[in-house]
């Protein structure tokens, strides 16, 4: 038996994968991963700087893993749909593995490759503790609330032990012909290093987890939530792009860890598994929103918006409204205009700007800052959520499909959630409650660092003497909020509550 081991990006790592270990028992054992054009085209490549490097880095590692085990991790240049199909047929392959995945552009791929295939192609379940798609209420129905989702998987879940990598691979077989390529590096991509990302690959992916459970972990129900502590385990790009298996993280906390650290944590984990499995059900949720009633919500600044009249691009150019005359076209320009605002970290809020500058600069967000910062942009600026969606797909290092749009519907009230829409944050409240120390605004912020912790989460409030001894002129050193609270939070809810009656 001859099996081509299809690595996929998702799965680099040579600890608990299951389809390497089950070929290397079975055979020959040919481990391909494919540069397709649709990641890797530079242009494309260029766009996800973040994603870029750590995967590069992953794969360097895979690499090195496999040849150390007397094998050869073998990359092909072209589109999967096309490369796959020839190589089977080129080196005589009896039968094509690899893990599933939940996202719907790789569940296409997969089903064209299949159709293309005259041999085997398995797909094993492995992205997530239980195959998504397949937890089904009494009604026969996919779960819509996390709760009850929780419940089943509880029920339904048997999650077995990683297996340990192998330490032996058959050799490459020596009769392929192979065009083979190396990893390309982020220089030939026109993507620039960024040493402030977390570091690729399989040796740091098991070091986090190991600090993780053996640290922070301990306390991980008490300070999760706290954007001023390192209470968090760090681990979504390693589930992201699997150097870490979800069940080697499973069970090493629940080794680790005990009482309510262990729970909240793994209550996480079983988020992921609810918006993988939701995702799979819901192709269509790439594009639409979960709650079907929200379709057509008018967004201030909605995706679909082109770039309109001369009169707004010129107004958009100056960064200027006030000299458009049509008040449509005036809405859309400062909407437009809050929407930078937004995302180069000026709102004035500075929980908000904190962390939209954490994304550009360190491709990662902190949870809560996640969560605080989609419901400002979607219902403090009633500006589509899939803007906001689509930047963080391009910044964060952890950018997936399945837990991003379910963030961000789940933010933008549209999503999978047992409360109805009108949760709207408070950005002030949320920092004083949940970055207390003002830790996490001063590093993010520092052109207001120096101000004293009552007025920190709301310089405008300060008082003038206060501005003063702190060195701060608003409007110059740092921006006055670009919206009121109160009155963006009534505007949001009387938009929603009147699209929701028509
Ligand atoms: P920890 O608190 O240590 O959690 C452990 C793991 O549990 C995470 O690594 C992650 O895999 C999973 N997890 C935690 N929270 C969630 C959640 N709410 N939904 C699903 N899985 C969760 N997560 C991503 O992995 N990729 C994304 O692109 C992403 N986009 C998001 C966008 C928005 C608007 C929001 C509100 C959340 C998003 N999340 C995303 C979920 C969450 O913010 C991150 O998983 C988490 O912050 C990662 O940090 P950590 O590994 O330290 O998390």
């Amino acid at each position: 038996m001859r099996t081509l081991v299809w690595f996929r990006g998702k799965d680099l790592r040579v600890h608990d994968h299951a389809p390497l270990a089950d070929a290397a028992g079975a055979g020959d054992v040919i481990p391909l991963f494919v540069l397709d054009p649709y990641f890797f085209a530079p242009a494309r490549a260029r766009r996800l700087p973040h994603r870029m490097q750590f995967l590069l880095e992953s794969l360097r590692e895979l690499e090195v893993s496999i040849a150390a085990r007397g094998s050869r991790l073998l990359i092909v240049p072209g589109r999967s749909v096309a490369v796959v199909p020839r190589l089977v047929r080129a080196w005589r392959v009896d039968r094509v593995v690899g893990y599933a995945w939940a996202a719907p552009v790789g569940r296409e791929r997969d089903r064209r490759v299949a159709e293309r295939l005259r041999v085997p192609f398995d797909r094993y379940d492995g992205e997530t503790l239980l195959a998504p798609g397949t937890l089904r209420s009494g009604s026969g129905t996919p779960y819509a609330v996390f709760t009850a989702f929780a419940r089943a998987f509880h029920r339904a879940a048997l999650i077995g032990s990683p297996v340990t990598a192998l330490r032996k691979l058959p050799s490459l077989p020596r009769d392929l012909d192979a065009n083979t390529v190396s990893v390309p590096t982020l220089e030939e991509l026109g993507i620039a290093h960024n040493p402030q990302l977390q570091r690729g690959g399989e040796q740091a992916a098991r070091r986090r987890l190991h600090r993780f459970v053996s640290g922070p972990g301990r306390l991980y129900h008490e300070r999760r939530d706290r954007m001023d502590e390192d209470g968090t385990s760090r681990l979504s790009c390693d589930l992201k792009f699997g150097t870490l298996s979800i069940r080697t993280v499973w069970s090493a906390v629940s080794r680790s860890l005990a009482g309510a650290a262990r729970r909240a944590f793994l209550n996480e984990l079983v988020w992921r598994e609810f918006m993988h499995s939701t995702l799979v059900d819901r192709p269509d949720l790439m594009t639409k929103p979960f709650r079907t009633d929200f379709e057509g919500f008018p967004w201030r600044y909605s995706l679909d918006a082109g770039l309109g009249s001369r009169e707004l691009r010129s107004a958009h150019r100056e960064g200027s409204s006030p000299g458009i005359a049509d008040p449509s076209l005036r809405r859309e320009a400062t909407a437009r205009a809050h929407w930078r605002a937004w995302v180069r970290g000026a709102t004035g809020y500075p929980i908000v700007d904190a962390s939209a500058r954490q994304l550009l600069a360190e491709g990662f967000v902190h949870n809560r800052a996640r969560m605080i910062s989609a419901s400002f942009l979607t219902k403090h600026l009633l500006i589509d959520y899939r803007r906001g969606e689509a930047h963080y797909m391009r910044y964060l290092t952890d950018g997936d499909w399945a837990n991003n749009n379910g963030g961000w519907q789940w933010s933008a009230g549209c999503g999978a959630d047992a409360q109805p829409y009108f949760r709207v944050f408070n950005p002030v409240t949320q920092g004083v409650k949940f970055d207390a120390s003002g830790a996490y605004v001063r590093r993010w912020v520092p052109e207001i660092a120096t101000l004293p912790d009552a007025y920190i989460h709301a310089p405008w409030t300060a008082p003038r003497t206060v501005l003063r001894d702190a060195g701060i002129v608003l409007g110059r050193h740092y921006p006055r909020p670009i919206v009121d609270h109160q009155s963006a939070r009534e505007r949001f809810l009387e938009t929603a509550a009147s699209h929701l009656r028509r």
